[in-house]
């Protein structure tokens, strides 16, 4: 086998992104974080005063916005019309806005075939909610990381005031709790389990052991692959 994928899905602050970024890096993947780019169409919006639950503002908007993701060494830069937004579309508004718009089937439609384009002739890991059912349902390896929602809360507070942002626990434990809700409640490709993913709970353990984790699974399932 020449190229794979692994496809990782979960909610907010399970880790995906730290664990991504870090497999990548080790097993020489090109890492594509989807979330960034639901954001970079929230940013969009927030940048042109077009508000992220009108669905005919945003679809309309669409066709204005040109999404270009750069892989580095570092992690990925993500340009909205030409400018690096990587930083930017961390704030909570872009957060919350990006779960507006990615209940949308436009959004959902046409970030999904840039996510397919973007992971074709590379070994990817790709982060997001709907990697493992939606985008690459034919992924060699499907994880689903989850933790729970106290652990979650405060692991975003930190990467949060991390970025210099305000950050309450209480205030920031609700909005994911809301994240939730609407990723999983959604229409289109809702937050759920691939039926052939491995759940993993990342509650009680630290980084460095998901990430050993998950490159024994992915060790594991291309080795069975190879046969
Ligand atoms: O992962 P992140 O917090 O950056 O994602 C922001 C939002 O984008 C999620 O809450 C979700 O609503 C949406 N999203 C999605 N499908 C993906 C990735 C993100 O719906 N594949």
């Amino acid at each position: 086998m020449k190229n794979y994928a692994v496809a990782l899905d979960g909610p907010a602050g399970s880790g995906k992104s730290t664990i991504a970024k870090r497999v990548a890096r080790k097993k020489q993947l090109l890492y594509i974080d989807t979330g960034a780019m639901y954001r970079a169409v929230a940013q969009f919006c927030i940048q042109n005063g077009i508000d992220t639950q009108k669905e005919a503002a945003v679809v309309e908007a669409l066709p204005h916005i040109q999404i270009d993701v750069i892989a580095k060494e570092d992690g990925q830069r993500i340009l909205l019309n030409g400018e690096d937004v990587t930083e930017k579309v961390r704030s909570q508004a872009a957060g919350k806005g990006a779960s507006d718009v990615a209940v949308m089937l436009d959004v959902r439609e046409t970030l999904t075939k840039m996510q397919r384009e973007l992971a074709k002739g590379n070994s990817v890991i790709m982060d997001g909610r709907d990697i493992g059912t939606n985008v690459l349902p034919d992924a060699q390896v499907k994880i689903y990381l989850d933790a729970k929602v106290e652990v979650r809360a405060e692991r975003r507070c930190k990467e949060l005031r991390e970025l210099g942002q305000e950050a309450d626990f209480e205030t920031v434990k609700l909005q994911i709790e809301q994240r939730d809700a609407a990723d999983k409640n959604r229409k289109y490709n809702p937050l759920r389990k691939a039926e052939d993913a491995i759940e993993i709970d990342s509650s009680y353990m630290t980084m460095e052991e998901v990430e050993n984790m998950v490159c024994s699974i992915i060790e594991k399932k291309i080795q069975e692959k190879r046969g």
